[in-house]
């Protein structure tokens, strides 16, 4: 199932090389900030804390909370978003030193020990164990739902589209962060909330789109 629809997908974008950042470090504290905001927002935070040489877990853990929410401004809800770092940044750094340390261990001790640090909900910590840790999960986010709903005219549960993602990608860790990337790309650009069915490339094997067509006739 997913692997077609993954083929058709990369014949349109490629590898898309998700996600956009020089560091592990980096991408967490992204995940973070790009909570309930746009990338275009969270690049301006994490330009300044590149700038003041503070794009790290380290950094986070040791500097001043006033003046992390002063950087990390540009991303919104700053004051929580603040917390959530500093928490994620302790956490890590108290319990395993480094992001390197957490990889190529027990999925579920690691997924379990994100899952209790406040400000890690499902889709963050999902992020984080593909695209920092690189773990085998799919990242499901409304976008997704929302397509995937749309494309196959079906309602997909959460584990559902987990399971789909992992047993059709065979676990294969750039294909899974490829196929989120690729879904969000589609996202923002044809299958929006109104989506553009007009001048999709998916429209021919989309049942949304049939259905709309057939109706019309
Ligand atoms: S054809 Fe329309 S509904 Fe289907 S994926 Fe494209 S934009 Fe979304």
């Amino acid at each position: 199932m997913f692997n077609e629809l993954y083929r058709i997908l990369y014949d349109h974008y490629g590898d898309l090389k998700w996600w956009p950042s020089s560091s592990d470090d980096e991408t967490v504290i992204g995940c973070i900030l790009t909570q309930n905001t746009s990338w275009k927002n969270v690049e301006k935070s994490i330009i300044n804390l590149k700038n003041n040489g503070l794009l790290n877990l380290n950094a986070i853990k040791n500097m001043d909370a006033e003046i992390l929410k002063k950087y990390i401004m540009p991303s919104g809800f700053y004051n929580q978003k603040a917390v959530y770092l500093k928490n994620i940044a302790d956490a890590v750094i108290d319990s395993y030193g480094t992001l390197d340390n957490m990889k190529n261990r027990d999925i579920k001790n690691i997924s379990n020990f994100l899952k209790n640090i406040k400000g890690v909900g499902q889709e963050t910590l999902d992020s984080i164990m593909l695209y920092a840790l690189n773990y085998p999960v799919f990242v499901v986010d409304a976008y997704t739902k929302r397509f995937l709903k749309r494309y196959y005219n079906q309602n997909f549960t959460f584990d559902m589209i987990q399971n789909y993602a992992l047993n059709d990608l065979k676990k294969d860790i750039s294909m899974l962060k490829n196929l989120h990337a690729m879904i969000v790309e589609l996202s923002k650009t044809y299958c929006k909330s109104t989506p553009q069915c007009s001048e999709c490339f998916l429209r021919t094997g989309c049942k949304y789109h049939n259905s709309i067509k057939n109706s019309d006739r």
